[in-house]
């Protein structure tokens, strides 16, 4: 089978990577509707600007913007991290910077999953310096087992298993972003990219 090929029948299935349904479509919308009402009732009456770090997360920041029935405006940073494999190196690039500045702003990140910590860590410590009036991080996911680096997580979606997961804007390879749900990603191909 050519490259080409394989290709073509990755996308005419798109469920052929997925082990089996983490988190499905109705729970991660109800678990967002609550994220929604607590971070409104929080930020209410002050200024509000929503971080997305991109491409993940940009599934959550639109479901998770539309709860929010209090004024906010959002922005996004793309980052990459070095180091090959499905395991991140910590060591990051900013690729997009932030469009405005967010001194003396209140500054709510928005993330798709908190892994070891490291990138998160590193986030932080860059936007730290930017002087927010707040700093805070609102994570769908995290992998408690896996955390090296103790990152404050104000708001968290789910805490799951160590396992790699696709889907609702994350990704393998840069495909099965698409998925309504969060999936398990196939062992064989977690294999495939640990090799
Ligand atoms: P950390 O620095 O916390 O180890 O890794 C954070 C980044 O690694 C996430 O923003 C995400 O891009 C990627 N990542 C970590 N775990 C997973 C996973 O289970 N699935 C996917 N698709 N990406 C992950």
């Amino acid at each position: 089978m050519s490259q080409v090929e394989r290709g073509m029948s990755q996308v005419d299935d798109l469920t052929a990577g997925v082990q089996e349904i983490l988190i499905d479509e109705a729970t991660l919308q109800g678990r967002i509707r609550e994220l929604g009402a607590e971070i409104a009732e929080d930020y209410r009456g002050r200024d509000l600007l929503l971080i997305g770090v991109l491409k993940g997360a940009v599934f959550f920041m639109a479901d998770l913007m539309r709860q929010l029935d209090i004024p906010c405006e959002v922005d996004f940073m793309a980052i990459s991290s070095y180091g090959a494999g499905i395991d991140s190196s910590g060591v990051v690039r900013i690729l997009k910077d932030l469009d405005v500045s967010i001194e003396d702003r209140n500054v709510l990140v928005v993330e798709d999953i908190v892994d070891s910590g490291l990138t998160l860590s590193y986030l932080l410590r860059n936007l730290e310096a930017r002087r927010p009036t707040s700093l805070e991080v609102c994570a769908l996911l995290t992998k408690p087992e896996r955390r090296e680096n103790d990152v404050p997580c104000r708001y968290i979606g789910f805490e799951i298993p160590n396992r790699f997961v696709i889907g609702y804007g994350l990704d393998f390879a840069e495909r099965y972003r698409n998925l309504p749900y969060i999936g398990v990603l196939r062992e064989e191909l977690v294999a495939q990219a640990e090799a």
